[in-house]
Formats: C-alpha cells, structure tokens, sequence
C-alpha cells in the first residue's frame, strides 16, 4: 500500500498535483562518476589567491579564474578565502562577492569558505569572526541549496598542504550531498595523492558490505583502486558473495560480534595489514524505552557500538592496521538530534562518536586516523521500512529536499580514507544535504 501512494507520488501527474500546489520536485543533483579531475571545470576565486593557496590548488588539479563581474562565466566551483579576515567589517566582502558571483554558479554547484580556525585565533574580533563565517556558511547553505548547491567552511590552522583533499573533494561532485558543514582541518603532511586512483595498493575492510550503503562504500572504496574484503553475517552470504564478486573483492561471512571475528579477518587479510577500517554494519530495533525489551537494547549497542570498538582495539593491539590506517565509523544524525523510539539506536550512533573524538586524540602523534559520518535520510532497505507520508517527510527536511543515496555516504568515507586526508581526525561529517534535525 505504502509503495503504491509512493509510486503514485512520483508519478508525472502525482507531481504536476503537487508543483500546482506549490511544492516543488527537488532537483536532481549531479554526482561524481569517476572523471578526473574531480572538480569539473574552473574554479571562480573571489580574490587573486595568495601564494599558499596557489600551491594548494595547483596540488589538488584545480583550474581557478578570479571573478570579473564584467565577464559571463557560468561554473560548477567557488572559493573564498576568508582566512585572512581580521575585523567584524570584513564580512561585507562576503555579501558584495555572492551577492554578484552567485548567478554564475550552475545548479548542484559547490562552493567552499576558507577560515582560520578560531581555537589559532590569537586575535578576540578575529576569533568573532571566524565563528560569524560557520553562522554565514550554514544560512547560505540553506538559500543556495534551493538551487541544488552546497557550501561547506575549512577551518584551517594556515593555508598549507593539508588542504588539498578535503579542498578538491568539497568542490566536486564527490560532495553532492554534504552542505552547511565546517571541517576542521589539521595541519599536517600529507601523503601523495594520486587523483585517479587514490587507494591502488590499499586493503580495505567494510562491514555490513552485502547490501545498501555498506555494498556502496565497497564499491566506491574498489573504484578508487582498493582491495576490498565485505564482512557480512552468514545469513546474507550469498548476497554478500554476489556483491564482493562485482568488485572482485573477498567475501567474509561472519558476524562482527563473534568472539573469532578478528582471527576471521586475520584469515582474509592473509598476512597483510588493514589500511582502512569501515564499519558499517548496524541495525534499528525501535521502541519506545518503556516497551523496549531488554534483548532490543543489548541487540543494538552490541552491533552499533560494542563489537565495532572491541574490533577495533583488536586488531590495533594485534598490529593487523597498517601505519597509515583509516579507520570509518558510520554514526548517524539520530546520534545528534535523537529521535522518538530510538533511545538504544541514538545511544549507540552518539556512543561511536565519542569513541571516534577519544581514539583520535590517542592516535594524534601517529599516521593513523579515525572519523565518523553521520548519515541524514539515505533511501535503502533501512528506510524502506519507514511509512510513505513519514519517509516523505524524512526526506524533504534538508537543504536539498531530498533523500541521499548511498554512494553520497560512501563518498564521505572515501573523503576519509585518502592517503592525503591526514588532517582530518576525530570528526564526525554530516552527509545529510543539510538536515534540519540537530542543525
Ligand atoms: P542495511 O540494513 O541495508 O544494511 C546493514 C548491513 O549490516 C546488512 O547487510 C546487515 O546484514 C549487516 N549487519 C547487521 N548486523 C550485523 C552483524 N552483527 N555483523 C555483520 N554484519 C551485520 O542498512 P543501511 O541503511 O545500509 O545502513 C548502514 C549503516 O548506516 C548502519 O550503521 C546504519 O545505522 C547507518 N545509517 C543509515 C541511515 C539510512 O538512512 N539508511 C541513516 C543513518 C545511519
């Protein structure tokens, strides 16, 4: 019945009821399909780029012209750097160049701010500033995503190197559905990028691999050149063999709460180490607390939160990552802003990002590192089960008016697991097209 009102929904007619009414369809968003560069054309900049910034684009492959309001030239990219902002007075150079430049953005276009971070504000008007640029990027992410586009801040220590991937992949279509967020970015050094094939040689783990966005992430994860190794509960076997088999990957059915799920992993990697650690695999069992059985509660704090740590100070103990390892774990936005009849889900999903901010600080002085995303409404199986007129809200409740896919979260782990995303650690990105819950 739901899926009938649902194909009725989206039928032509079911949507020329609804434009008649006034409720637009969403746009259709433009996403990444595996072209180099990842930024599709020129890059319009707001001012001359200094010489820090110059390099930092010449690494990432991307092609800028500084903007001209007598020249018509319609873009995909735009960058500001606002880094160099010192006094409350300065904001206005924000609102006279978007003010002309936004015209020249296409739709599902990206544009990035660049800030000083405010903890490496020495300055107090400066440090104002810089958190009135998170207020600026996150109101502007809301009126430009009418048009499909995102806008996301960098906050950065300095313009320097360590910029280069997350710069490259927020301007892109990799980011179609990431907007309003700030990303810390730390300095560091970063390891070459190679931007067709940044993971080639690299051996990845991800868990819950069989189907929706777990079968995503594996994909996009071999795209970018790795070896990849799908963990699966032995129910989903076959689906998990037919998906690994797409990719050419390796098929381990077991499940991530077995006390032999390490020596299992240690079967598959056959000596080698782990370069990237995915885990993905997770579950809802929803109640409200005064109904929610016991089993419901241990159920999904087990899957979500419990196996996923013990997994990982496992094979960290067992030296089976790798020096330079990427560890991913996928929280959600119900960790952020809860939600009715998901106390064991929301606990579990704000419980792996707490781990994530704790076990970076451990790993701070090491090559490794550990982020989480937090997906929005992703349409897959998870979401399916959720009645028509409460998924269609779900939805339309963002920036972007629409559900993400799963290759939107798979793209945000791949952010992740570059070698050059040494900077980013212990952050937990929203791939939610700007949702409004826990905004
Ligand atoms: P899904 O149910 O389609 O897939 C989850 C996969 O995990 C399944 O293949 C399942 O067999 C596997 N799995 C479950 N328990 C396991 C266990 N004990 N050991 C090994 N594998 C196990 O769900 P999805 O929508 O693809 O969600 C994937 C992740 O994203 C989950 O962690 C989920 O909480 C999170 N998430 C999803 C959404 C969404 O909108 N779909 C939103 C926020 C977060």
């Amino acid at each position: 019945m739901s899926k009938m009102i649902e194909s009725l929904f989206y039928s032509k007619a079911g949507q020329a009821l609804l434009s008649a009414a006034g409720v637009k369809p969403p746009l259709a968003l433009n996403r990444y399909n595996g072209s180099t560069p990842w930024v599709n054309g020129t890059t319009l900049l707001a001012t001359k780029p200094s010489s820090a910034l110059q390099e930092v684009l010449a690494q990432a492959n991307i092609q800028s012209q500084v903007f001209d309001e007598h020249v018509n030239l319609a873009c995909k990219a735009i960058l500001v750097d606002a880094s160099h902002f010192k006094q409350v007075t300065d904001l206005e150079a924000l609102k006279h160049f978007f003010s002309q430049a936004s015209k020249h953005i296409n739709v599902s276009g990206h544009i990035v701010i660049i800030g000083l971070d405010p903890q490496h504000c020495d300055l107090l008007e400066q440090a104002a500033v810089m958190d009135a640029l998170n207020g600026f990027t996150r109101s502007y992410a809301k009126e430009m995503g009418r048009k499909g586009v995102t806008v996301n801040l960098l906050y950065t220590s300095s313009v320097n190197q360590a910029l280069v991937t997350p710069l490259n992949f927020l301007l892109s279509d990799r980011a179609a559905y990431i907007s309003g967020q700030p990303i810390y970015v730390h300095t560091g050094s970063p390891l070459p990028q190679d931007w067709e094939k940044p993971l080639a040689g690299k051996v990845a783990l991800v868990t819950g691999a069989a189907q929706g966005i777990g079968a995503a992430i594996a994909h996009t994860l071999s795209e970018d050149g790795a070896l990849v190794i799908g963990l699966d509960i032995p129910a989903a076997q076959q689906t998990l063999e037919a998906t690994m088999a797409e990719l050419n990957g390796i098929a381990l059915a077991t499940d991530i709460t077995d006390d032999q799920v390490c020596t299992h992993i240690g079967c598959a990697l056959k000596g080698k180490k782990l370069d990237i650690l995915v885990h993905n695999a997770g579950i809802t069992r929803d109640k409200t607390l005064s109904r929610m059985s016991d089993h419901f509660w241990q159920m999904t704090l087990n899957i979500n939160l419990q196996a996923p740590i013990n997994v990982t100070t496992t094979l960290d103990q067992r030296e089976m990552l790798s020096d330079e390892a990427r560890v991913i774990f996928i929280s959600s936005i119900s960790g952020i802003a809860g939600n009715v009849g998901q106390t064991n889900y929301a606990a579990s999903k704000s419980g792996v990002a707490g781990y994530v901010r704790k076990q970076a600080q451990l790993w701070e002085h090491t090559g490794k590192t550990i982020n989480a995303i937090a997906p929005g409404f992703i349409e897959t199986q998870m979401t399916d089960q959720i009645p028509f007129m409460t998924r269609e809200i779900g939805r339309r409740m963002n920036s972007l008016s629409q559900g993400g896919k799963p290759q939107d979260v798979a793209q945000g782990v791949a952010l992740f697991a570059q070698p050059g995303s040494q900077g980013l650690n212990g952050q937990v990105l929203r791939v939610c097209g700007q949702s409004l819950l826990g905004a």
